[in-house]
């Protein structure tokens, strides 16, 4: 199937999914997790009406996206992956949102890096505008995010001392476990601290996630289909 038609298959699922939502959410967004796609792919995607995607690592994005957003200046890019310390320059220049704030080291360099943007006015050296926190809802060794028991504290570093502007958490739940709990979860720290955007849902669970209250749904497989290696 063409990305197009795709792309209508999962909005139709949404909206219906919506209906049926724990809260009164009234809008979703599709981000197109774009990671291993070409820049003819993401073109694709972008006719078909998708304005938000998501890129896991800097280089990459760096390699297709400078081009991709002077082309299409209405486009949104998160990061939606891990994020180094000494990357984080080239981060904030190039994402207008990072997901994935996720350790108190991470949270401080970012926190440093944009009041040294904002000092010199450096607004070309300066995308991001929002932030997420990522959060371990599984508690897996190997993944990456805040684990749920120190969420509290974190969210309240990040957003009282280091003044970062948090909008939102994001989890990835175990591939090996029902979503649900870890959707609810994530919403119950969200609502707690007046947090409104919750990232949750990917090919195989956006329609469980939108019923549990999120409002950005990473989107691969199901809109481009296989990767690129
Ligand atoms: C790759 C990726 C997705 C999309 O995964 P699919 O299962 O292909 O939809 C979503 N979120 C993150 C963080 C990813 O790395």
């Amino acid at each position: 199937m063409s990305i197009i038609s795709q792309y209508i298959k999962i909005s139709q699922l949404i909206d219906k999914s919506i209906q049926n939502c724990v809260l009164s959410q009234k809008q979703v967004a599709i981000l197109g997790a774009s990671k291993g796609q070409t820049v003819e792919a993401i073109e694709e995607a972008i006719r078909a009406g998708v304005i938000l995607f998501g890129e896991n690592r800097v280089q990459e994005a760096a390699t297709k996206w400078p081009t991709l957003k002077k082309r299409h200046p209405h486009v949104k890019l998160h990061l939606i992956g891990p994020l180094q310390t000494n990357k984080v320059k080239d981060a904030l220049a190039l994402f207008d949102v990072i997901q994935t704030v996720d350790r108190p080291k991470l949270a401080e360099v970012l926190s440093a890096e944009l009041r040294v943007l904002s000092k010199n006015a450096q607004h070309s050296a300066l995308k991001t505008q929002h932030f997420y926190i990522q959060i371990n809802t599984g508690e897996e060794p190997q993944k990456a995010g805040v684990l749920p028991k120190k969420a509290d504290d974190f969210i309240a570093y990040c957003e009282k001392d280091l003044k970062l502007p948090v909008i939102g958490l994001m989890c990835i739940p175990p591939a090996d476990q029902p979503p649900t709990p870890h959707f609810a979860l994530l919403r119950k720290i969200a609502l707690k601290h007046g947090l409104k955007e919750l990232s949750m849902g990917m090919s195989g669970d956006y329609e469980t996630a939108v019923r549990m209250g999120s409002t950005c749904v990473r989107i691969g497989t199901a809109l481009f289909g296989a990767r690129l290696g």
